[in-house]
């Protein structure tokens, strides 16, 4: 066993505190990681307060992970001692069902390991998250980072960045076509930078008229205050594709007028309540609403190393664990620039 400190919520109203738990000692198939940098999701947030209804306490949250190779078992062939990897929100996943052989592990049929809040197969009990000193992990769930980027902005790409990569490669957005990224946080952030290096015609919309300046200098080409109805109504039936990357409850109906025909919606936003979706908002101009949840591992590492050739990263705000509850309050108040990291040298 491999004593670990960390940080924990003991309960959904309980703010994060010191922790320790163990990790299992590597077996053949695995890496040991110790962490350098974690991202914060808003996912965290939500799974540390139970909005989704389904955390097991106490929860180590974390699933954007950069870290150092401090052990390797004796199968492991991809990773050595010294590499600079990176872990995401999956672990594992059952390996053998037609998703997972096609390499899309999170669409596994028969249920994929999260880094965090799932169940532990090694040890029993839960898996715990990035917000601790190191991670074991399967040599087929580690990613390579690439070396020309600045490893505690590269952390928040594990998830942010994959989240945002993966629909708008799946959906086949193209140079040209009218994108609307909703909501500028850590996953719209990161979908502008990358939609903007699509070549794409990206527009920015923000509940946050402070964020319009940083959301041009990120990659929009136009910026619309979503509360502003005549800014809105100005792009009524124009959009190609839009991502919505809105933590909480919010119109979604708004969003959909904007598509043009056949044009989609993409929600990976996941608020805790329902979005009532009005049907004329579909039906008229034939338009499109789908989901999306990360990506798989070969996505993940294709997504990385589009950034290192694009020398795109996340755009972040460093601080040490024990600043964690202050960091979440700011997430909530849309008060993060734009995605907290942790630097993971303050919990020694
Ligand atoms: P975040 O950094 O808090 O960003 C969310 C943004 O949404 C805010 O910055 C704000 O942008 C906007 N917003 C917040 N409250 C709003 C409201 N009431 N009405 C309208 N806009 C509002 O969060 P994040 O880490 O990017 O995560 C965003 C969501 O994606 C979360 O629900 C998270 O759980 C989910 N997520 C999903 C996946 C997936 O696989 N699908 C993966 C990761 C995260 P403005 O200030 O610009 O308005
Ligand atoms: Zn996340
Ligand atoms: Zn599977």
């Amino acid at each position: 066993m491999n004593r670990t400190k960390a940080f924990s919520a003991a309960s959904a109203s309980a703010r994060l505190a010191p922790f320790s738990l163990d990790r299992r000692a590597p077996k053949p198939a695995d890496v040991q990681i110790e962490i350098l940098f974690c991202g914060v999701c808003h996912s965290d947030i939500h799974q540390a307060r139970d909005e989704w209804h389904n955390t097991i306490f106490p929860c180590v949250p974390g699933h954007e992970i950069v870290g150092r190779v401090s052990a390797v078992g004796n199968g492991v062939t991809k990773f050595k001692v010294g590499d600079l990897v990176g872990v995401g929100c999956l672990v594992d996943s059952c390996r053998t069902c037609p998703n997972c052989q096609r390499g899309e592990e999170q669409l596994c049929d028969n249920g994929f390991t999260l880094t965090y809040n799932s169940e532990d197969k090694h040890l029993g009990g839960v898996t715990y998250g990035g917000y601790s000193e190191r991670v074991i992990v399967d040599e087929s769930f580690v990613l390579r980072i690439p070396g020309n980027l600045d490893p505690a902005a590269v952390a928040p790409l594990l998830c942010a960045g994959i989240t945002t990569y993966s629909p708008l490669r799946q959906w086949d957005v193209q140079a040209g076509q009218k994108v609307g990224i909703v909501g500028l946080g850590g996953l719209g952030h990161m979908g502008l930078k990358f939609a903007h290096a699509l070549g794409t015609r990206a527009v920015l919309f923000t509940t946050s008229p402070g964020k319009a300046d940083d959301a041009r200098r990120l990659g929009a080409d136009e910026v619309v205050v979503s509360k502003n109805a005549a800014e809105m109504k100005a792009h009524a039936g124009s959009f190609d594709f839009i991502l919505d990357c809105v933590s909480a409850d919010h119109d979604i109906n708004a969003y959909l007028e904007l598509l043009k025909p056949d044009g989609v919606l993409v929600l990976v936003g996941a608020p805790e309540k329902p979005l009532p979706v009005s049907a004329f908002s579909l039906l008229m101009r034939r338009r499109r609403l789908a989901g999306s949840l990360i990506g798989g591992i070969a996505e993940t590492q294709e997504m990385l190393d589009f950034c290192g050739e694009h020398g795109i990263a996340s755009d972040i705000e460093l601080i040490p664990i024990q600043q964690i509850n202050e960091a979440y309050d700011r997430v909530l108040k849309s008060d993060v620039k734009y995605r907290f990291v942790i630097d993971m040298a303050s919990l020694k």
